[in-house]
């Protein structure tokens, strides 16, 4: 039967989603320490967690509103307002969705026709060219470079074309760290503006930033009608598993962005909604705890990995560090990550799944450090130990 299968479906099997499943499964039949997939292997704020228990309690059991429930439409305008300056009203202009990735999903299906083309920078989150794919939209990418993971304006600039319909923006970025600097963000700006594009953004790391500053695109000028602004609570609140995210666009956009999102999850996750929404009107005491937690875990993983002779480069934010091992260890990252789990014991991502150009990404390995102290202590004491008797 499969020789039937739609070839986009082969396309979609080497994208980091799927390699990400194939890792955790090696990492479970070697008793790897798995640092593969991005996701804390600890608990969010407690009270945020309470507050699911409660809204369950009292009976938030059944479908909420197709576009999400009230309080949290209006937390999520507020936390634009209060953070940003920017105004959604939360009637027509804020989407609840089943995490940032149907927000994504609905946004793309909905802006995209058959033949356009999406711009994204790479490395970039494999949902992007996959969604892209399944609109029947191509893309071209634009690639960031270490060590400052920064691009080329006139690579930028020719990446657009006559038939560019949208640019995706993932700042700050997974895999890379990278926080967009304001001049470049307004460089994408001005491009958008020029050549009548719709940003969509994707903001998931929003408040996982250890240096630089976010800026939200939508900020810029020109810029508020044009974009799609995407976020999630999974990240903020180290709660991935409840997929609660959101869409804030003007009323057009998001209008459009509802009609596909209505077809694909329709609306779910009532208590998690109301969870999130306390988790918001909280402030940003419960998310900046997250932040200043992650980062230690960032410095305690870096600087081990450092110690033990590999070429990091330091994430500004998020959940991932990169390494070279071409320039310590002459290998390919594919062969490093086949090798890793029976020779060290540990699960790292081979981040040319991330990249349409294999070659710049040949040595770069990814590597999850939202783990708890003893995950990432036992991952550097196998990486060490077997690095020594090898
Ligand atoms: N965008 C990026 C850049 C991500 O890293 C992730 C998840 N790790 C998502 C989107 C998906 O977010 P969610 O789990 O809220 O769907
Ligand atoms: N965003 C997470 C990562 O990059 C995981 C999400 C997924 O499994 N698609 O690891």
């Amino acid at each position: 039967m499969t020789d039937r299968l739609p070839r986009l479906n082969s396309r979609l099997q080497g994208l980091g989603t799927t390699v990400f499943a194939t890792m955790s499964a090696l990492a479970e039949a070697t008793g790897s320490v798995n640092l593969g997939q991005g996701f804390p292997d600890y608990d969010g704020p407690p009270e945020v967690l309470e507050a699911a228990q409660e809204a369950i309690a009292s009976g938030h059991n059944q479908y909420p509103p197709g576009r999400g429930i009230l309080p949290l439409r209006r937390a999520v305008a507020e936390h634009h307002r209060q953070r940003y300056g920017l105004e959604f009203d939360p009637e027509r202009e804020v989407l609840v969705t089943a995490g940032a990735t149907e927000a994504l999903a609905g946004a793309i299906l909905a802006l995209c026709e058959v033949g356009d083309e999406v711009v994204m920078f790479e490395p970039y989150y494999d949902a992007y060219p996959a969604l892209a794919a399944m609109a029947g939209a191509s893309h071209r990418v634009v690639t960031l470079r270490p060590p400052r993971w920064d691009f080329d304006p006139t690579e930028l600039r020719r990446a657009v074309t006559a038939r560019t319909r949208l640019i995706i923006v993932n700042s700050p970025h997974n895999p890379t760290g990278k926080v967009f600097t304001d001049a470049e963000l307004a460089q994408i700006a001005s491009l958008c503006v020029e050549r009548d594009l719709i940003a969509i953004t994707d903001e998931v790391y929003e408040h996982l930033v250890f240096e630089g500053t976010h800026r939200p695109l939508a900020t810029f000028e020109g810029m508020r009608d044009r974009t799609v602004t995407i976020s999630s609570a999974g990240k903020t609140f180290s709660v991935t598993g409840w997929k609660v995210g959101w869409a804030c666009a003007s009323s057009d956009l998001l209008q459009a962005v509802l009609t596909a999102k209505q077809f694909l999850t329709f609306a779910g996750g009532t208590p998690f909604q109301h969870a999130v929404a306390t988790a918001l009107g909280m402030g940003d005491s419960a998310a900046e705890a997250v932040c200043k937690d992650l980062r230690w875990r960032r410095d305690r993983f870096c600087d081990g990995l450092r110690e033990l002779g590999f070429a990091v480069l330091e994430p500004a934010s998020g959940y991932f560090a990169m390494t070279d091992v071409s320039a310590t260890g002459g290998v390919d990252a594919t062969s490093f990550c086949a090798e890793a789990p029976r020779r060290f014991g540990v699960v790292a991502i081979p981040a040319d799944v991330f990249f349409d150009h294999k070659a710049p990404a040949a040595g770069l390995v990814r590597w999850a450090y939202c783990k708890t102290t003893a995950t990432l202590d036992e991952a550097l004491r196998r990486l060490a130990g077997r690095a020594e008797s090898s």
